[in-house]
């Protein structure tokens, strides 16, 4: 079931299997338990073995079918689709189908992959736990009667259940790499910059960063070297060449220095840090240094990304009006129209978000709360920097607590915001961070293990996390 890309590609060049026939494994796979998951809103069955048969054909004439040849791939439902409905689970999309493909997806398809769905979110990528869908949640497939994580909690369910190889989603605050956690999967949010935008439905545009759910480390370098790379139609878009990752795999972590932050904000459950401490321990005893820190910043991340994300949102959103895109309410005149269009459209936690960051941006109040927002942003750089003078990679928890049953934290957004702790200083510092799974916590549920890196340093960071693999005892 947990079948690595590299497998499948090598199967699937060599003409050992077809294209179709692992598409069709999928198939079978999410057939038999999707209807219990849930991880789509959409399985484009017919496109995808229509897809494989190419790849099959360009295979049997001798051609190259490209490194992704035949892997079944998810795409979290905010990439753009052409043609192909994309939700962003909101009503307000309702009928939307984008005119053009998202730059990961044309890469994609390019190296020869299968896309074989869209996957469930959270409403605009607002949440932590795939509850705030408008298309009902998705359950973790360890365990149905807990969430999956979020927002990306679609698209790390379709990894973890062997409904697609490997999947795509986007973090804004840390919604690969908490759902990775929670569901026992590889999941990278590259640098700020790494992967284009270019089609990827925006949330909060200062921090949004597509990256890849694989079965292991090296699946993930794979996929992630496919996507990344310059994209002119994306002005966030990094023009240096990304870095190559495959090389860094079996570097090892012999010299390396692993920073321990000493004033980390408390807050992960005793089975979570009790993982992170025998991570350090596998880490020293492989060759690193393992080297206390501060950043005194990190603990105000939370209260700052809470203005910030929100803030950008409330700007993103404007443009669902029921003019331009999806729904739209009828009402006498046209703002009675916005307002029914928006009302009906969005769900209580997009509202919320959109409430929130109007006020912080309003007049007389954008000094105190986002203006001062991006003053701890700043902070947070320069104490990160600080931090990166003297060591190459951080360890942290990615959630503070492994999966947690449906509603414990439905009614309580603060609660809900505080999963996010550990993530989402990497996206206000534009960092790279990773998940890896690194054994299992309360009622045997896998906890993921945070890798941090400055810019660009994902070489490094994933020289970490395959070492935290290998310890592990390899992938799952
Ligand atoms: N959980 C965070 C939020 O609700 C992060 C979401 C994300 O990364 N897209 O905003």
């Amino acid at each position: 079931m947990s079948e690595t890309i590299r497998s499948i590609v090598s199967a699937v060049r060599s003409g050992a299997r077809s294209a179709v026939d692992v598409t069709r494994e999928h198939l079978g796979r999410i057939e038999a338990r999707e209807p219990e998951i849930h991880a789509f809103n959409l399985v484009l069955d017919d496109a995808a073995l229509e897809r494989a048969g190419e790849i099959d054909a360009t295979v049997a004439a001798g051609g190259d079918a490209g490194p992704l040849a035949g892997v079944p791939i998810a795409l979290k439902d905010n990439m753009c689709t052409r043609g192909v409905p994309t939700t962003c689970s909101s009503r307000i999309l309702e009928g939307w189908r984008p005119p053009y493909d998202a730059t990961v997806v044309e890469r994609l398809a390019a190296a020869g992959a299968v896309i074989i769905g869209k996957t469930n979110l959270d409403e605009f990528a607002m949440g932590s736990s795939t509850e705030n869908s408008a298309f009902g949640p998705t359950k973790n497939p360890l365990d149905p009667s807990r969430v999956p994580g979020g927002s990306s909690g679609g698209s790390a369910a379709a990894v973890a259940a062997g409904f697609a190889a490997a999947s795509l989603g986007s973090d804004t605050g840390g919604s690969i790499r908490q759902p990775a956690a929670l569901c026992g999967v590889v999941g990278v949010k590259p640098t700020y910059g790494a992967v284009s935008r270019l089609g990827l439905v925006a949330f909060a545009s200062s921090l949004d960063q597509i990256g890849p759910f694989t079965n292991d480390v090296a699946d993930a370098a794979l996929l992630l070297e496919t996507i990344a790379g310059h994209d002119p139609a994306d002005s966030t878009s990094i023009p240096e060449p990304f870095p190559a990752l495959m090389p860094s795999l079996d570097r090892g972590v012999v010299g390396l220095r692993v920073g321990r932050i000493a004033d980390l904000p408390a807050g992960a459950d005793p089975d979570v840090q009790n993982r992170v401490d025998a991570a350090f321990e596998a880490l020293a005893k492989a060759g690193a240094e393992i080297v206390d820190v501060t950043i005194p910043a990190f603990t105000y991340g939370l209260t700052a990304y809470y203005l910030i994300a929100p803030a950008e949102a409330s700007s993103n959103l404007a443009r669902y009006d029921g003019v331009r895109f999806g729904l739209r309410v009828p009402a006498a005149d046209t703002n009675a129209m916005y307002a029914a269009t928006r009302s009906a459209g969005f769900g209580a936690e997009v509202r919320r978000r959109i409430m929130l960051g109007t006020y912080a941006l309003s007049a007389g109040y954008y000094d105190a709360y986002y203006g001062k927002a991006l003053k701890v942003r700043r902070l947070m750089s320069d104490d990160f920097a600080a931090a990166y003078s003297q060591v190459d990679v951080l360890l942290t928890p990615a959630s503070p607590s492994v999966a947690f049953p449906f509603g414990t934290k439905t009614a309580d957004p603060l609660a809900m915001y505080l999963c996010d702790t550990y993530t989402i200083p990497s996206n206000l510092t534009g960092h790279p961070a990773m998940s890896v799974p690194f054994g299992t916590g309360a009622d045997g549920l896998p906890v993921g293990v945070q890798v941090l890196a400055p810019a660009l340093g994902e070489p490094t960071m994933f020289a970490v996390a395959a070492e935290l693999e290998r310890a592990a005892g390899g992938a799952r």
